[in-house]
């Protein structure tokens, strides 16, 4: 993917399917004798963001920043402690939004007692959405659109390898007609040689069927091949959002730098390169005061000590947004 390629995707213009409005999530951890919470784990710390139709979002940053709890948090497996969440339908009596995952590591996210066809039809179990007696006919049609033989129905997850489990995997994500797929680090676990076949596929039925994902991945090749925007996480906020080309081609915050200064420069699509932190994350039990990357910001001055907004990055006119006064206009 060039960057003019990466740049014109990430230009199509979109509506906003979802709005997060500072949206925080903080987990009580343990209680004391009257039931108070003995510390809290600050996943969240107040992230605002609109994801675009059609789109594909790249996450990134280090483990604990906050990636799987956002996923959750669109999923609607938790609630925010506090900000909003505004899905395009929240208007009453509108369907409800629909937002399906897939796992890094499809050996344990599938059934293994159940057959294919109802791994692939289990969301639609679930919210009920389609008639019982329907079920095994739109497997096989979602099934084909992604490379599993519609013969093969009636098998276990066991009996395929882990590229055509992946395959099953999203499959299931498909099958009820998503808003926004959720793809948590989706060829982490495959081996080299089916990650570029996944990503493809991936990228295909994007295309076909104009799906928005959010693609949480260690993985900067990955992103840099997949992702028309860019967020970067650190500590539970978003510190730089933008193009995939503006963020990985000119990182503006000094932790996106480091991210990226970790990972060897990569001219191929897939490669197993992995972001490796700088050094350690400081802890969210307490957060920093000031910028929350303060203390580790090679670029840091006294004017760090103020909490950092995500604002406009300087001499751009892209829209990218930067957490960091050196680098916000
Ligand atoms: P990531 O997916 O980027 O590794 P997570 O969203 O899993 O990060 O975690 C963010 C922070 O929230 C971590 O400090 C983690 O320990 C904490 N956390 C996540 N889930 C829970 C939970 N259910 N209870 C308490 N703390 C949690
Ligand atoms: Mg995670």
């Amino acid at each position: 993917m060039t960057g003019a390629a990466l740049e014109s995707r990430a230009g199509k213009s979109r509506h906003t399917l979802l709005g997060l409005h500072d949206v925080r999530v903080h987990y009580p951890m343990g209680s004391d004798w009257l039931g108070r919470p003995k510390a809290v784990a600050h996943a969240l710390n107040g992230i605002d963001l609109q994801v675009r139709a059609g789109e594909t979002l790249g996450v990134v940053g280090e483990s604990g920043c906050g990636k799987s709890t956002l996923a959750q948090l669109l999923m609607g497996l938790i609630k925010p402690t506090s900000g909003t969440l505004d899905w395009i339908y929240n208007n009453p009596g509108e369907r409800s939004s629909n937002v399906q995952i897939v796992f890094q590591d499809p050996q344990s996210s599938l059934d293994p007692r159940l057959p294919v066809w109802k791994v692939i039809t289990e969301p639609l179990f679930v919210q009920r959405s389609a008639p019982r007696r329907d079920m095994r006919d739109i497997a096989a049609r979602v099934a084909s659109q992604v490379g599993i033989r519609t013969e093969y129905m009636d098998r276990f997850p066991h009996q395929f390898s882990g590229g055509q489990r992946q395959r099953i995997a999203i499959a299931r994500a498909l099958s009820s007609d998503p808003d926004i797929i959720v793809l948590d680090e989706p060829t982490s676990a495959l081996d080299i040689s089916v990650q570029a076949q996944i990503l493809n596929l991936l990228a295909e039925l994007q295309r076909s069927r104009n799906l928005t994902y959010i693609l949480i991945s260690h993985n900067v090749s990955v992103v840099r091949h997949m992702a028309d925007r860019v967020a970067v996480m650190y500590l539970g906020q978003i510190v730089e959002l933008g193009s995939a080309s503006e963020v990985l081609e000119r990182p503006r915050h000094p932790y996106t730098q480091l991210l990226l200064e970790a990972v060897p420069r990569l001219g191929v699509a897939v490669d197993d390169a992995q972001v490796s932190a700088p050094t350690e994350l400081p802890g969210n039990r307490n957060l920093p005061t000031g910028c929350f990357f303060r203390d580790r910001c090679p670029k840091a001055t006294a004017g760090c000590e103020i909490p950092q907004a995500l604002l406009p990055a300087k001499g751009v006119e892209t829209g990218e947004r930067v957490r960091c006064h050196l680098q916000s206009g």
